[in-house]
Parts: C-alpha cells; structure tokens; sequence
C-alpha cells in the first residue's frame, strides 16, 4: 500500500487515523498484536523497530529471547469494520546484532527465500498460488463475553446433529440436509455472512474466485481466492483468517478450520494450486502431454510426491490433521497423481484447460499449517522435482483414474500412503530434509522445532482417555 514514511504519515492525517495495528506471525501461524496510538508513529519504528518477547512465539528460548519487528509498510491495510479508525501492518521479525538483521525462521522471510532460489536456479520468475478455504461456521456462546472461553454450536437453522429420528418431543422430524455441497438458500444458512466477508476481503485487497456450502453438512462453506503470487498469498491467508474471524465474533459466530472437527462428517482441507511462470508464459502446459501437462509440470509433481511425507510436519502439524486423512470424505489417503481424481493426493483439474491455467491441486494441507512455513516447503519440493527431473511416473505414484478409497490387496501393495499419523511425519521429516536447507530457506533450527513440536503434541493427546474409551472400555 505505501513506499515510504512519508506517505504512511500523510495517510494517516488525512484519513484520521486514530490507531496503529502491527500483526506478527508466531510459529505456528497464529498472528500476535501489538498496537500503538497514531500520533506515536514515526520513522525510527520503520528503522529500529519495536522489541519483543521471541518465545512466546516459539522462536526462541526463554533465557535469551529478545527480538524486535519492523513493519512492512507495503502491507498496510484497513480493518474495515473496526470502530476506531485503525491501520495495521504485518512486521518482518529481525535479530538483535550490531545491526538489524532478519531472523532467519521468521516466516515471511522463508518465504521469501523460497521464491529468490526458484529465480536463482533459472527454474521460473513466478509461482501463483491458489488457496482453498475448508472451514465450519458455528455459533458462539461467549461465557462472559469472552472469545478465549466459549461454547459452540452448529447453526441451529441448518438443522441439528444426528437428528434424523422422531423428535423427542414428539411433534415431528427434525431434519437435516444431506449433500450440502452448494446448497442453494435458505438452507445455505451462512451465505449473507459470506457475502459480507467476500467485499470486506475484495475490499483488501484479496480477489475471491467464489464460496459456497461444503460437503460436510450443516456448517461447512468454503471460500476459493484469486491465484496470487505466493509470498503475497500468504500474506493474504493471514488476513483472510483474520477479516473472517473478526467478522464472525461481530456476528456471534465463530469459524474453525481444524481440519476434522466432527466424527464422521467431511472435514476440511486447503488445497493448494500452484503453477509457475517465466518471463509471462506458463511452463506447466503441453499439448501432447498427460492431461496437458509440460515435463516441468509432471517433475513438480514428482518433487511433492516424493517429499509429501516430510512436507506434511508444515502442512499438516496438529494431531487433528491425521483425522482428516481417511478414506471416504474427499480427502487424499494415497501418494499419487491423477486428473480429476479427488481422492489422490494430487488433482490435475480437467476444467482448466488453457495454457496460463493449466495447473495442479495439491490436496492433503489443511489450514491449522503455518502458512508461510507450508507454501515455502511445498515450493522447495517443486523445485526440487524440477532440479532433479523426478518423474511421478517412473516413480510409481500414477497417474491412476481410479477410486483410491476401495484398493484391492495387490493395488495396496503397489500404491504408497500418506503418513496416517505425526509421527510418520516426523520421522519422514527427520530423514528428508536437504531439499529444505537448500539456499538455506529452511534452518536445521526450523526443522527440529518443528518435528519435536509436532511430537510432543502427539503424545500430549495420545495420553488422553478418550470419552469413546469410557464407551468401549468402562466396562469391561
Ligand atoms: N473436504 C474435503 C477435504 O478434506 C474436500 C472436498 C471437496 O473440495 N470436494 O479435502
Ligand atoms: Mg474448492
Ligand atoms: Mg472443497
Ligand atoms: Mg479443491
């Protein structure tokens, strides 16, 4: 939005802003905040910055913790349902040496790396990125008016959970939609809501492609972006996130992307389109190709599969994840590549037929990721596969057509599957991580963070009785 100080400063008088807003992402993609009023804004803020306590962030340990941000005035945006004149800004996170210098797991700055080593490497200029937004509407009971402690239900005009038997008052059925996908209204409950968050989003700056009422019955709605340049995306996955959550506790609501919140309900994935560029032509399309895909598109292919297990510790960190992962709901189980295949783990869409369209889905991310963290590993893995020509095909990941949720024994053996638990993942990580070092986009640091964190959460829950226990084993 603004070059210099000086146009930061003459916005901020002739809009009347009264309140400035800095957002900065901790590790696992949360944004924090630290707000000052307008009139203190100025110039040594841009150079020297404003400290803060890294390990709250997860960055760095408590015996040595001090770093400070300074905000990207290119981002500043407009909150725009805020009562009090506001301007926020995201902030690069910088170490504390003689002289500023960027921490090099802040989030934004990978990203950034990530994008300088496809250039560097003469692979493409460009890489777009198109995010998919799986999430569930609930309405929120806040207990004293508090958004950190709340209850949350279902929607109750879309009907209730498991309530297809006689009512018990016995007045009638209660009844439920099945098949919600694109539901039309009224029963599309939330879509005035969405309507709304699309211009506030429009509005900032994030060009939505559409929404629409998802799969997983009463609740679940999805909203698709524009395709962007990658670091800009994430940039705009923040606030997307943030705009949506805002709104909805406006509203009484709340949204959740945990990626399987609801037993036997679909859950909610971010699938990812990605497609490359160089001087303004598309390098993933080929006439002759499979699926019209170019030989740069297939090794990109290549790259994911082959690294989608160690990949999955970014795009996949909560133990919820895993959840997800199950044959039957539209989510991937198995390691390969097809076109229009929605249980693979790569979707080549057949309606994107033109050349500066022609792209691939990847489908096994889910929102709770770091998003900086999860589109700078998956752009490591395409260059990667581009690096080393790593053929999907020759490799054994497909394409194949078919149903992938009901494999026969011989097709098991033949097809590989997703880790199904962290654990999988971590270890997938641990001994497959060079493809992350290079151009030191990841850090060693990042990395074992990642996978003990990863870790830990996994045996924090597996230690947990589970109601269901009580059910199968109370009384045994
Ligand atoms: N919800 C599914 C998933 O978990 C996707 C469903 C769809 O987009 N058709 O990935
Ligand atoms: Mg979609
Ligand atoms: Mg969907
Ligand atoms: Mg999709």
């Amino acid at each position: 939005m603004f070059k210099d100080y000086l146009e930061v400063k003459n916005y901020i008088s002739e809009n009347n802003i009264k309140i400035i807003d800095f957002k900065i992402v901790d590790m696992s993609g949360r944004w924090h905040h630290l707000t000052i009023p307008a009139t203190r804004f100025n110039e040594s803020i841009l150079k020297d910055g404003i400290g803060f306590d890294a390990s709250s962030y997860g960055f760095l340990k408590v015996e040595k913790s001090d770093m400070v941000f300074i905000p990207d005035i290119s981002t500043s945006f407009i909150v725009p349902f805020s009562k009090i004149p506001t301007l926020t800004m995201i902030g690069n996170i910088y170490a504390i040496k003689e002289n500023r210098e960027r921490f090099e797991d802040d989030p934004r700055y990978l990203i950034e790396k990530a994008k300088k080593l496809l250039v560097d490497k003469n692979i493409a200029d460009t890489a777009l990125l198109g995010p998919e937004f799986e999430f569930y509407i609930l309405d929120q009971v806040s207990v004293k008016n508090d958004i950190n402690h709340m209850e949350v239900f279902i929607d109750s005009k879309q009907g209730e959970w498991n309530s297809s038997s006689l009512d018990s008052s016995n007045k009638g059925y209660t009844l439920r939609n099945s098949n919600c996908y694109h539901l039309d209204k009224p029963f599309d409950a939330s879509s005035d809501f969405r309507d709304m968050v699309t211009l506030y989003l429009e509005e900032n700056n994030i060009p939505i492609k559409y929404h629409h009422c998802e799969n997983g019955g009463p609740g679940q709605v999805e909203i698709e972006v524009c395709h962007g340049d990658i670091s800009e995306m994430a940039d705009r996955t923040m606030k997307l996130k943030y705009i949506l959550r805002s709104y909805a506790a406006l509203q009484d609501k709340t949204v959740t992307f945990m990626p399987k919140p609801f037993v036997g309900e679909c859950g909610s994935g971010f699938h990812i389109h990605i497609h490359l560029f160089k001087d303004g032509e598309p390098l993933f399309y080929d006439e002759n190709g499979y699926s019209k895909l170019s030989k740069t598109a297939l090794y990109a292919i290549g790259g994911i599969l082959k690294h989608s297990p160690a990949l999955m510790p970014f795009t996949n960190p909560s133990t919820n994840s895993y959840k997800r992962l199950i044959p039957g709901f539209e989510a991937p189980v198995s390691l390969c590549f097809a076109t229009a295949n929605r249980s693979a783990v790569i979707r080549i869409p057949d309606y994107a037929t033109s050349p500066m369209e022609k792209r691939f889905e990847v489908r096994f991310p889910d929102a709770t990721c770091n998003p900086y963290y999860a589109y700078s590993a998956v752009l490591m893995a395409v260059i990667d596969g581009i690096e080393n020509e790593i053929d999907p095909v020759k490799e054994g990941f497909g394409p194949f057509d078919f149903n992938l949720y009901n494999l026969n024994d011989e097709q098991k053996s033949l097809i590989k599957a997703l880790p199904t638990n962290p654990i999988e993942a971590a270890d997938a990580l641990e001994n497959d991580h060079e493809f992350l070092l290079k151009g030191n986009v990841f850090s060693k640091n990042i990395i074992m963070s990642q996978i003990n964190k990863i870790k830990k959460d996994y045996y924090k829950i597996n230690e947990m009785p589970h109601p269901e226990e009580f059910k199968m084993y109370y009384n045994l």
